[in-house]
């Protein structure tokens, strides 16, 4: 990816690695599309096995958050057989103009994914993508309740010089009626707090918000995750965020190898 210094790959490799699903049966419908600034199209695809299901996954919200959306299409040959008996919605990359770009928000300088205007903080959605997004998730695909949601962050602390977080880590939100104690939260806590990446116990965000044994929980931030637990009754809803102090620090392979076993513990045994 030209003027981004981390080795995270282009898109239409990420896309290649989700479409190998549609050779077994998976289904992609383009969400969205984002326009460069050279009138290029950039699709924001969703990849799905049924049009009922019960595990949802999410990447890339935020473009100076790669892992998660690489993370995502690396485990496609993984989704292949954990197809057979679940039901999957994969959005593997949603603010394909802010992974391109290295920037947080999408061209309109607004998260792709919030969900304000549908959570009655807002008049009206706060872009395009925010638009059709949720009403991707609410009115196209069938999410049942009770539906385990995995949305793949990272925290560009590096963006907020005055901010200092103790240590080298990750943390979580956790939203859903029972999320935290729910087998599947309990997995990827479990997972996040004995890897490369322990969880950080105590703290507060740079968003205000206080950690309590690594996790936050039922936040009202107005994402997309807020709305799958409030509006689809999705639980666990786990939100996961891996410290960056540089672009490069930790180094993407490993973020990626933290996230292939959140996967792997977000789907268990
Ligand atoms: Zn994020």
């Amino acid at each position: 990816m030209p003027g981004v210094g981390d080795g995270r790959p282009a898109i239409a490799e990420l896309h290649g690695r989700c479409d190998a699903l549609l050779a077994s049966g998976w289904r992609r419908v383009e969400i969205a599309a984002q326009v460069t600034q050279r009138g290029e199209s950039l699709p924001i695809p969703a990849y799905f096995n049924s049009t009922s299901v019960d595990r949802v996954l999410i990447g890339g919200i935020h473009g100076r958050e790669p892992a998660g959306a690489i993370a995502l299409a690396a485990y496609a040959d993984r989704l292949l057989e954990l197809g057979g008996s679940h039901a999957i919605l994969l959005l593997p990359l949603l603010n394909p103009w802010g992974y391109s770009r290295h920037v947080r928000y999408g061209p309109r300088g607004q998260s792709v994914s919030d969900s304000d205007h549908l959570l009655g903080r807002a008049p009206a959605p706060a872009c395009p993508e925010a638009a059709a997004i949720t009403a991707f998730v609410l009115d196209a695909v069938r999410i049942s309740p009770g539906a385990a949601v995995l949305d793949l962050h990272e925290d560009p602390v590096y963006e907020a010089p005055d901010y200092h977080l103790e240590g080298q880590g990750s943390y979580l939100y956790v939203s859903g009626d029972g999320g935290l104690t729910h087998p599947v939260a309990q997995r990827v806590y479990r997972c996040l707090e004995g890897g490369s990446f322990p969880l950080i116990k105590e703290g507060v965000t740079r968003f205000g918000e206080r950690l309590v044994d690594g996790v936050i929980v039922d936040t009202e931030d107005g994402s997309i995750d807020e709305l799958l637990a409030k509006k689809r009754a999705c639980s666990p809803v786990i939100t996961t965020e891996l410290v960056l102090h540089t672009e490069t620090t930790p180094p993407l392979s490993e973020r990626l190898a933290t996230y292939r076993e959140v996967l792997d513990a977000f789907f268990g045994p």
